[in-house]
């Protein structure tokens, strides 16, 4: 799109320069307009809001066959910083918690599609608004954020909310219980593939998301990594396995009961 969009516009002014040798129009050619610069608005919807549910009450126990990424105690089995130091995230009481400024938290070991479950509870102590409330996120391949936010009574952009992925599908549903309250995630991912062409997947990623136990995301394909700012990328980069990574977005969000299954 980039691409293309630079190439309309090359073709606008050269249009132009021709227009400027002409005599005729020596005093008159006004400027041509370039493409308004991207900001993070541009793609927020707001409307309609997302319907609005009440979950169940149970979440799920590891089976016998996945990974535990955090059982309650130890963090620096599985998890590092982004650089592979320790992370500055703290363990307490069985929960894993965001710590602001001390940047994301990623598993050592590195996947391709996989089966995830993982809870999470926004502060009880509720502060903020919109994208500022409880906001932290689940990273695939290091890539695509499930969004975690606090979107109980808290309005924001759609495809911004609890569940969204991230500025590319709003949740089926709000199904959020309230702050201080633990939250599920069954995510079930499958990686893209890569052909010749760099400029679509072979096969695209696709996530399918559960939100304590009701559907919100259905097999959806993701257009590319997700993006704050413009549209995800059109021009792929092919990459292999990748870490889970959780966001620290200066929020103490707190996980707990992380498992995977590679698929
Ligand atoms: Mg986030």
């Amino acid at each position: 799109m980039k691409k293309l969009l630079t190439f309309i516009l090359g073709l606008g002014l050269c249009a132009s320069g021709f227009a400027q040798t002409s005599p005729a129009s020596k005093s008159a050619a006004p400027k041509p307009a370039g493409p308004e610069k991207m900001t993070p608005g541009m793609t927020e919807i707001w409307d309609p809001e997302v319907k609005i549910i009440e979950a169940g009450k149970t979440n799920i126990e590891a089976p016998s066959d996945a990974i535990i990424l955090f059982n309650g105690t130890d963090i620096n089995s599985e998890w590092s910083d982004t650089k592979g130091n320790p992370t500055k995230w703290t363990v307490k009481d069985g929960e894993l918690i965001s710590v602001r400024g001390s940047g994301m938290i990623q598993t050592k070991r590195k996947f391709g599609s996989v089966q995830l479950h993982i809870e999470w509870k926004t502060p009880s102590d509720v502060q903020g608004e919109s994208q500022g409330r409880g906001n932290s996120g689940v990273y695939l391949q290091e890539l695509f954020e499930v969004q975690v936010l606090d979107s109980y009574n808290n309005r924001t952009y759609r495809q911004g909310q609890a569940g969204s992925l991230y500025k590319q599908h709003a949740p089926l549903v709000n199904v959020c219980r309230k702050p201080g309250e633990w939250q599920a995630y069954d995510i079930i991912y499958t990686a893209p593939t890569f052909g010749n062409d760099t400029t679509v997947y072979l096969t695209p990623p696709r996530i399918t998301v559960l939100q304590n136990g009701v559907l919100i995301q259905n097999n959806v394909v993701l257009r590319g990594p997700t993006e704050y700012i413009g549209i995800p990328e059109y021009f792929i980069k092919p990459h292999g396995a990748g870490s889970l990574q959780l966001q620290d977005h200066g929020n103490p969000v707190a996980y707990r009961n992380i498992w995977i299954r590679e698929l």
